[in-house]
């Protein structure tokens, strides 16, 4: 099975990814854990996205499209991909959608966590102490939020119109949104 956890930072994406990866045995493909772990070994990419990562604005499609392929063609992954933080725009959704033909491969579930700007600046402060993130401080949040809503509107009308979309109230707890997840996910 592969699901798409959609919605804005700090909506729970990868808390619900790791709950998935635990119950279905699968791998979680977050592009944001991906791409600090490159700033912190300070590879040749590292050096490219600093700068975009701690102003809050995207890393290139060009960058992340290629950085996902090689975990859409690892047999040992196949059909067990839990998105977190990919697609985020149009072009990359779509890129996307190609891999997976090319590997035989679909999307069974997008779930897109919604919630209000106000929970999610409250959420991430909380979430900058406890994990000292760099691009957790409030005017990074607040950026990461706007371009998140003016880059992902054209993606939420890709997925929405699907039958494989899920909407769910990211406000609630964990624990409520699991359940509504699991009420899907019934394996
Ligand atoms: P996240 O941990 O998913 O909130 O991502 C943190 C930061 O990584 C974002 O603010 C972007 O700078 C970058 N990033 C993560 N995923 C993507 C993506 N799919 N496309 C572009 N930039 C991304």
């Amino acid at each position: 099975m592969n699901i798409i956890l959609f919605g804005p930072p700090g909506a729970g994406k990868g808390t619900q990814a790791k709950y998935l990866v635990e119950k279905l045995k699968g791998f979680q493909i977050s592009t944001g854990d991906i791409l600090r772990d490159e700033i912190k070994k300070d590879t040749d990419l590292g050096k490219q996205i600093i700068n975009n990562m701690n102003d809050g604005k995207f890393v290139s499609d060009e960058i992340v499209n290629t950085i996902i392929k090689k975990f859409i063609f690892d047999p040992q992954k196949k059909n067990k991909l839990i998105f977190d933080g990919y697609p985020r725009s149009l072009d990359q959704a779509k890129n996307l959608d190609n891999l997976l033909n090319d590997s035989e491969q679909k999307i069974d579930f997008v779930f897109y966590l919604n919630v209000n700007k106000e929970t999610i600046v409250k959420r991430l402060e909380k979430r900058k102490l406890l994990e000292k993130r760099t691009d957790d401080n409030l005017d990074t949040i607040l950026k990461r939020y706007d371009t998140y809503m003016e880059t992902t509107k054209p993606v939420l009308d890709f997925y929405s119109k699907k039958n494989n979309f899920h909407e769910i109230d990211g406000s609630e707890n964990i624990t409520e949104i699991t359940r509504k997840i699991d009420t899907f996910v019934n394996v």
